[in-house]
């Protein structure tokens, strides 16, 4: 049904719709949107054929990320590309955008907080449920063990104070014993962190014990 209304979707976007029919729900079915920060593999789904990939969502992203990417002053820098993706697929949804900054309840059970670094208003999210809660730590972490034996080393696409919000979410989550998810964690990507030596360790949570 999505080929036929464009002709033009590429074989990785066919597979993202796949997924999301898979976990049960319809694209038209999706009523919010939160966006963790605005690098192209967070973004870059949003539109499909230059319309809305979730034609009924509102979105929910943080001010300093939009207005740092899509600010002119980004264009002829390293950052132009980032700049581009935006202007393609975010700017078309600003209308339908709620902005949020650090401390923002997105909705009942999940609130913003600002770690801001590996972009410039990368947000993790805290999300709660019945008494129980994870953290979704996004791209805080860019490499399951580097980025948590060493918090110190951040990579090239990091931004300013990329290790020193790498350090305070890690301490959160390992201090309060919270279970995670981030995107660069190994499948399924859910665990723990634990102080060790100078930084912290990935402890996962296997979904093996569970089926
Ligand atoms: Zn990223």
């Amino acid at each position: 049904m999505f080929i036929g209304e464009c002709s033009i979707l590429a074989a990785d976007q066919v597979r993202k719709i796949q997924c999301r029919r898979s976990a049960g729900y319809a694209p038209d079915q999706i009523s919010v949107v939160v966006i963790t920060h605005m690098h192209g593999d967070h973004i870059g789904g949003l539109m499909e054929c230059g319309a809305p990939a979730f034609k009924n969502a509102r979105y929910v992203a943080g001010q300093a990320e939009f207005d740092f990417w899509k600010d002119q002053a980004r264009v002829g820098t390293p950052a132009e590309g980032g700049h581009k993706g935006i202007m393609k697929n975010a700017v078309p949804l600003a209308d339908k955008m709620i902005f949020i900054g650090d401390g923002a309840e997105v909705v009942p059970g999940i609130i913003s907080m600002a770690a801001f670094g590996h972009s410039p208003g990368h947000m993790v999210f805290k999300i709660g449920s019945e008494g129980k809660g994870l953290v979704l730590t996004a791209d805080t972490a860019n490499h399951f063990v580097l980025s948590l034996q060493r918090p110190d080393w951040e990579v090239r696409s990091d931004m300013a104070k990329a290790a020193a919000s790498a350090k305070k979410v890690f301490d959160m989550v390992a201090t309060d014993r919270l279970p995670f998810v981030g995107y660069h964690m190994p499948f399924p990507a859910v665990g723990f962190i634990e102080k060790q030596d100078q930084g912290y360790r990935f402890v996962p949570e296997t979904y093996q014990f569970e089926i």
